[in-house]
């Protein structure tokens, strides 16, 4: 019998990785480093390029795996920085022995660059699986400003990141088309999207919460986003802006440029004056990318007086389902970084997800094992982003078919496409668990009825959606 803690907390020191460990990085000096320019120009887009950086020692079986995926299930293009490629099996070069197992086994590489044998075969994505998986699009207001909670919406500004993550869940419209998803596209031009966006929100006093997305707004020359949180903070109604930037871990180097840093401090001062709260969201899903210049990048914000800083990771099989990883971030996040954890999400019902996503079950048993380590504060909480309902925490279900995996979720609140359904709060609206997980007669059932369009979860998500699409329709003519 053991007597010892669960999970043996010890402080640890980041470590920037040294990149000259890559043949194609060996002569690249800290200046090169640390300039976002040097970073953009130098990301990871094809094989060819990651061939060029980690040179004879990867193996061609691994780059034959990567082909095939991009060929057959990525929905995301490959854009890698070296930032984040240099947090990939940190401890090798790849001229040691087992590079290339250590290259399959990375957490930060499973999501990054997919291989086609990491996705399930049996089910590689879920019969319910679809592209805008949080219908955001169906709850846009004008192009791009997605209003699902009563007080807060989404605005997505563009379609780009500096990097791409191979589960988006904006896979529908974020980054360039693949073989196997042809990406939406706005109609719009930039500047009167976010003309449509302001006067919206001029318009609905409801609202006070504005969270500032993409894609990732370090995409965004710095000043048309500044232009745009300029304009968003002379609407009196709005109290809360969050900007979204998975590139603060990603391209540390871009939150670190001068102009981009005095710039912040501009529109944290003109927020402080008006009493409004900008923070930074970020995305980090493992501890190892924490590194000394992404606490740098932190601190030079959290220094312009936005605040805070916070995360919203996405929980993945392979990257970061366990409790000693997730907990292990958390510390490197909050300790090492000031950043404070905030979120996991699961990670959405996307077509070829099914190898990173977990069950409900399994993400409550996560949140119990991660209670009591962090300041209560710091404590992540797991959310399922449930289809028609919003973000929920994994132990606020209404119900639980295990063998079948469906979790069924309800909600307090009508998302802007229910504003004339009288029933939307007394439904159910369902959530599915991977069908791997599930006991083999949950197995069996779904391979018998895969095809079937009769389960009750989704038929009501389905009839709730119709039917508020045509109440809005009856009330808009
Ligand atoms: S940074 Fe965010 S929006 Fe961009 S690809 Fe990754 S998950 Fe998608």
């Amino acid at each position: 019998m053991t007597t010892e803690q669960p999970y043996p907390y010890l402080g640890r020191e980041l470590v920037e990785p040294d990149w000259t460990r890559f043949p194609g990085w060996a002569d690249v000096t800290t200046e090169q480093w640390e300039s976002a320019q040097w970073q953009r120009a130098h990301c990871v887009k094809n094989l060819r390029q990651l061939r060029d950086v980690l040179g004879p020692g990867l193996d061609d079986r691994f780059v034959a795996d990567l082909e095939r995926d991009q060929a057959e299930r990525a929905t995301m293009s490959m854009l890698v920085p070296p930032q984040m490629l240099n947090t990939m099996v940190a401890h090798l070069s790849p001229s040691d022995p087992g590079f290339t197992e250590a290259l399959y086994a990375d957490g930060v590489r499973r999501y990054m660059l997919p291989v086609f044998t990491d996705r399930r075969t049996d089910w590689p994505s879920h019969p319910y699986a679809t592209r805008d998986s949080l219908h955001e699009h169906d709850m846009w207001v004008a192009e791009g400003l997605t209003h699902r909670y009563p007080t807060k919406v989404l605005a997505e500004l563009l379609p780009t990141c500096p990097q791409y993550c191979g589960h988006c869940t904006r896979m529908d419209l974020v980054g360039n088309s693949t073989p196997v998803v042809d990406k939406l596209k706005f109609d719009l031009k930039p500047v009167d999207r976010y003309d449509q966006m302001i006067d919206y929100l001029r318009r609905t006093p409801t609202v006070r919460d504005v969270v500032v997305s993409g894609g990732d707004v370090a995409n965004m020359p710095f000043k048309n986003l500044e232009a745009f949180v300029a304009r968003l903070l002379e609407i009196d109604n709005i109290r809360d802006i969050r900007l979204a930037t998975k590139a603060l871990m990603g391209l540390p180097q871009h939150w670190l440029q001068s102009e981009v840093r005095a710039g912040m401090e501009r529109l944290a001062t003109t927020a402080r004056e008006r009493g409004v709260q900008i923070a930074i969201h970020t995305h980090v899903n493992h501890a190892g990318s924490v590194t000394p210049l992404v606490a740098r990048a932190t601190r030079a914000m959290l220094d312009t007086g936005i605040r805070d800083v916070r995360n919203q990771g996405v929980l993945m099989e392979g990257v970061n389902a366990d409790a000693h990883t997730l907990l292990d971030l958390c510390f490197a996040l909050s300790d090492g970084a000031g950043i404070l954890p905030y979120y996991f999400y699961m990670c959405d019902m996307i077509p070829f997800s099914e190898h990173w996503r977990v069950s409900v079950g399994k993400a409550q048993d996560l949140q119990h094992a991660i209670m009591g380590y962090l300041p209560g504060f710091a404590t992540p909480r797991i959310v399922c982003d449930v289809p028609f309902v919003g973000k929920r925490w994994v132990h606020q279900l209404a119900d639980y078919d295990r063998e079948h995996g469906i979790s069924y979720w309800t909600k307090n609140y009508r998302t802007s496409i229910e504003r004339a359904d009288a029933l939307a709060l007394e439904r159910t609206y369902a959530y599915y668990d991977p069908i791997h997980t599930l006991p083999a007669e949950g197995q069996r059932w779904w391979h018998d009825h895969a095809a079937d369009d009769t389960t009750r979860g989704h038929a009501a998500a389905t009839a709730a959606a119709r039917a508020s699409r045509e109440a809005a329709a009856v009330q808009a003519g």
